[in-house]
Formats: C-alpha cells, structure tokens, sequence
C-alpha cells in the first residue's frame, strides 16, 4: 500500500541548500520505505492520501548521544553548587556520577525501565525517531548488562529505534577506587566479551579525562571492543586535551564527542579518519562551560558534525531536542541550517545508521516529522516551544498529541 502525505514542505536534509528545501511538495512511502519525496505535481499515486495543510515534514529527529537510562537525579546536587557549595565539596560527600551509581544499582529492572521510558517519550513527542543510549552507571558487571538489556527493551514500547552502546568505561567505581587498571580488566575480560555474545550493545563508548580514564586505559578497552567486533566512539576533550579526538580517529571510532579542548591536532585527526564531532551544546549550558568547542576549524575541516541532548541526570538534565538545536546556534555558533543537519543526516552517521535514514529520499525509511511550523529556521529558533504534530516511525504515524498523553 502506497501512503501519499501531500501538501507539505520539506526540509529533505539533502546536500541540496538550503535545507534540501523542496516547497509545494509531497512524500510517499509504501510500508517502512519512502518511495518519492519531491514536488507534489509529479508525485505517484496512491492508496491513501493525507493532505497535511502546508506542514514542513523532516527526517525524524535522531538524538545520537544519551545517558537517559539511570535512577534517582541530582536535582539537590544542583541546587547546592548554585548555593555556592563546591564539586569537591559535593563529591566527597558522596555525590556527582556515584550518586546515580548507587541509585542505578539500587533501583530494579521496573523502575528504571518507568523513568527512561518517560524520559524517552518525552524525546519522541518532540520528533526523536532514533535515539543512542549508553549504559555507564551500574560499572558493575549485573547493573551495566541490566541498564543495556534495558535500553534494548524500550525501543519496542515506543515509535522509536535504540541503539545501545555499552559505556563500562564512564568513571571508576568505588570498589575499584584503589586499582583503576583492574576495573579497566573487568571491563575487557568480563564485560565485554558477555555483551558481545549476546549482541547486547552496538557499539562501545569511554570517558577519556584525568577524572576517569587514560588513553592508555582506554586504547585497551577499545582493542578488546575491535577484537569483537565492536565499533568505537568516545567522550573526548571535555574538560581538557587529552588527545582524546587523536585517540578516537586511531581507531576509526564513529564519534568523538563533546571535544571542548580538542586540537588542531585532534580536529585534522578526525577530518581524515572520517569520525563524526558530536557536540553537546546542553552540557556546555548546564556546566556553565567557558570554552567552546571548535565549531569553525571542525567547518574548515569537513568534519561531519552531530548534535545531541546527551540527557543525563548530572550535566545535561535536558530532554528537548529543540532547546539542544538553539543553545548549539546561540552559544556556539551554528547556523540553524548545520543544527539540524546535526539532528537528522550527521546523526545517522554518527550512529552509522545513514545508509537507511537520516534525509527524505526514496529508500530510505519512512522516519519523518512532522510540524506546525512554516520554516525549519523556527525550530531551533523558539525557546520551549513543540511545534511537534505528529511523527511517522518506519511510516507508523503517532499523534504528538496522543503521545503526550
Ligand atoms: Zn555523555
């Protein structure tokens, strides 16, 4: 059966610019695959026709960077350090990552599947279509096996593809406080190898920083991850340049992310390996950030660049696609135009997901959104604004309404 939605603009998210913009235009897909996209008086006939009222449709949103799988949340740390109240201070009473470490390994299966998938359906309604979840606060062999069979688990209850990556490598837990490199060998020789046969994650994620992890440390995670068979990506940059963004490239990782501090260096590195930047303008914001990361030598480069909410409960509690797209051009000078390139075509390679998504065009899938918007420059424009209407997942439509609900 041939779905026929006409009487749209789309933004296609094509090399053509702007935009891809194709105005007057209609889509038509046949079961999950989009079959025509393109100006509406050549478009194909059909079995069914919806007339969408001059709505812009665009690919469905992919959100490829979150940590939205976790208990309890640090509201009160927050609170504190705005009280004046240091990190140190914080962190040697017990809080910061191992606070959501101690709440993940306490919560059950149950509640962490409630709080994700509100979180997760909170994404969709604001057009998510895919979205990239990390493991990374049970660092413990059961919780970090239970937040990924989790991840795999939510895909299913909501229009919406998950792509699960196993981040073992995210801080080193209390019991290993003593003996990092041991943890590093739980890591490789009892964790990864699990995951891998049992196909639990698609891909492996670590924390290069002088708080969490060395390249050192790492470059062993990642050999192990390679002799399995798993593809790479990497917290690289933050806080400081720790050659994280050379790091990433030597192993062909599909993403660096964050990369605050990154290098010339480090930005060539990731232009000739072909690794995304995935930059994360909502942690930038919440951590009140000073240094930006280098959005203009990442342009000069022709390093593809990615946008995502990194939603997670200590440094980015944001759960809205669209404040992720403003903050990327008013903090970091992004164009509205790369912002949701960031979201759409540049996501799915950062997920390696573009052979099948991420532009209208016919064979790829029928992932749209759909908004009540005349432009795409509005919706990185309005500040907690969702001009969602309504989103097809594999050309399943849901009603934004209905999934507020
Ligand atoms: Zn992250």
């Amino acid at each position: 059966m041939t779905e026929l939605l006409t009487n749209v603009r789309l933004a296609t998210m094509t090399r053509a610019r702007p935009y891809g913009l194709v105005d007057d235009a209609a889509l038509a897909f046949e079961g999950e695959t989009i079959v025509f996209a393109g100006p509406r008086a050549q478009a194909p006939s059909a079995d069914r026709t919806l007339d969408l009222g001059g709505r812009l449709v665009t690919p469905g949103l992919i959100d490829a960077h979150t940590h939205l799988i976790y208990g309890g949340n640090r509201a009160q740390e927050w609170e504190q350090r705005l009280l004046g109240v240091s990190y140190a201070e914080i962190a040697y009473n017990g809080g910061g990552i191992l606070a959501t470490v101690r709440a993940t390994r306490a919560a059950g299966y149950e509640r962490l599947v409630q709080s994700a998938h509100a979180r997760l359906a909170t994404l969709c309604s604001h057009g998510v279509t895919t979205v990239e979840i990390k493991s990374g606060y049970g660092l413990d062999v059961e919780t970090e096996i239970r937040m990924l069979r989790i991840a795999r688990d939510l895909g299913p209850r909501l229009p919406v593809d998950v792509r699960a990556t196993f981040l073992g490598a995210h801080a080193i837990p209390p019991e290993f406080r003593a003996d990092p490199d041991g943890y590093v060998g739980t890591v490789c020789d009892a964790m990864l190898p699990h995951i891998a046969s049992e196909k639990l994650a698609d891909a492996v994620d670590a924390f290069c920083e002088t708080i969490a992890f060395s390249p050192a440390q790492i470059e062993r995670v990642f050999t192990r991850a390679a002799q399995l068979g798993l593809r790479v990506k990497l917290h690289a940059d933050q806080l400081s340049d720790g050659g994280g963004a050379e790091l990433a490239a030597r192993f062909g990782a599909l993403s660096a992310d964050h990369l605050e501090f990154a290098s010339a260096a480090g930005v060539e590195a990731l232009a000739r390996a072909g690794t995304v930047a995935v930059v994360l303008p909502g942690a930038f914001y919440f951590l009140r950030e000073q240094q930006p990361p280098p959005v203009a030598a990442l342009r000069a480069a022709g390093v593809p660049v990615a946008i995502a909410t990194d939603c997670n409960p200590g440094t980015s509690p944001l759960v809205s696609p669209l404040l992720a797209l403003n903050f990327a051009c008013t903090l970091l000078g992004f164009s509205p135009e790369e912002a949701l390139r960031g979201m759409t075509c540049e996501a799915a390679r950062a997920l390696d997901l573009h052979h099948d998504r991420g532009t209208l065009e016919p064979g790829k899938l029928a992932d749209l959104a759909v908004w009540d918007v005349e432009h795409p420059a509005e919706l990185a424009y309005a500040l907690g604004a969702n001009p969602c209407h309504a989103t097809y997942k594999r050309g399943r439509r849901t009603d934004a309404a209905e999934s507020r609900k």
